[in-house]
């Protein structure tokens, strides 16, 4: 079967049309002219076949191939756009980027503390030790969403609960919803309109801090716990048997781990680009920990605040 293919066409192109060729059977041509020249010889063939053409009933330029080009090109085209948008995390698709909008509270009357590390890093102990001495409200995101996920005739429920278990962060809205809400009930009944609250665990992502600042409050800064990875997983395993939760498993903390290092930590850099983290080392004892927090919130905001 000969075969012909203009040398302008790729190397890769005349390498895959001569594949396909190798497979496949000629089409008939019935209406072609005899050929009254001498048959093409082969440029490309892998089985060594030369000479004349074989066929000499048929044109020995033949379209198809360039049809299968085309056609592969297509296919390859259309394979790698899916592939895109496959990849593409399932809540962008849905999920409308933050609009701008002026924050329901002013950072003159609430004061916010992000408090960030990762999964059994101590947040939830220092936040407790912070509460005491300094009358702040804690809200850990995570209590807020598992409370959510509990509620009778949520909506989110189902939605929660995956996440979670999957390590993956629960789509902002809903969040940042459940934190307004929280911050509003408390501001509403003190005689003041003040509040200062301490929102650990959150943000976690950047469409969440962008949000949240926008919308509802701008943070004073972040206090970001930094511990290995090996320590939290200790910690968090130890947890696990008392916890009842769904993601204190070697498997759930793997996956917690990785929404750590790829999502969570681009937002303690971009605070940090800003100047606005106070990091703490989280390997010590919790009382060390914790008067190494005390310096430094101090230091930014004074005793009194
Ligand atoms: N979570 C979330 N958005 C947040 C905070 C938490 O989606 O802003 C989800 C996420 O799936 C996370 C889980 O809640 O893995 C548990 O968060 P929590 O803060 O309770 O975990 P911790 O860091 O204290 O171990
Ligand atoms: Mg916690």
């Amino acid at each position: 079967m000969a075969q012909q293919i203009p040398r302008f066409i790729s190397r890769r192109f005349r390498q895959q049309a001569s594949l396909f060729c190798r497979f496949s059977a000629p089409v008939p041509r019935p209406f072609a002219p005899p050929p009254k020249v001498p048959a093409l010889r082969r440029t490309y063939a892998s089985t060594g076949e030369s000479g004349p053409n074989p066929n000499p009933g048929q044109n020995p330029f033949k379209i198809w191939p360039f049809v299968a080009i085309f056609a592969a090109g297509t296919g390859a085209y259309v394979l790698m756009v899916n592939q895109r948008i496959d990849m593409a995390p399932t809540d962008k698709k849905q999920i409308p980027a933050p609009k701008k909008g002026t924050p329901t509270f002013s950072p003159d009357k609430v004061t916010v503390l992000f408090v960030l590390g990762g999964p059994g890093a101590g947040k939830g102990t220092q936040c407790a030790n912070l509460v005491r001495d300094y009358n702040f409200t804690h809200l850990s995101a995570g209590d807020l969403l598992r409370a959510e996920q509990d509620r009778e005739g949520s909506e989110f429920g189902d939605l929660i609960k995956d996440y979670i278990k999957e390590g993956r962060i629960v789509p902002m809205e809903v969040t940042v919803q459940l934190l307004e809400n929280a911050i509003t009930d408390v501001v509403r009944a003190a005689p003041s309109g003040k509040g200062k609250f301490l929102i650990d665990g959150f943000p976690r992502k950047m469409d969440q801090a962008i949000k949240f600042e926008e919308t509802v409050c701008p943070s004073k800064f972040v206090l970001f716990y930094d511990c290995p990875e090996e320590e939290m997983q200790k910690r968090l395993l130890n947890r696990g048997k008392t916890s009842g939760r769904s993601d204190d498993n070697a498997e759930s903390i793997q996956k917690r781990f990785k929404t750590f290092v790829e999502t969570s930590m681009p937002v303690v850099d971009y605070f940090a680009s800003q100047g606005r983290v106070v990091k703490v080392v989280a390997t010590k004892s919790p009382a060390e920990v914790y008067k190494e927090t005390k310096e430094g919130l101090e230091k930014r905001l004074g005793k009194i605040f």
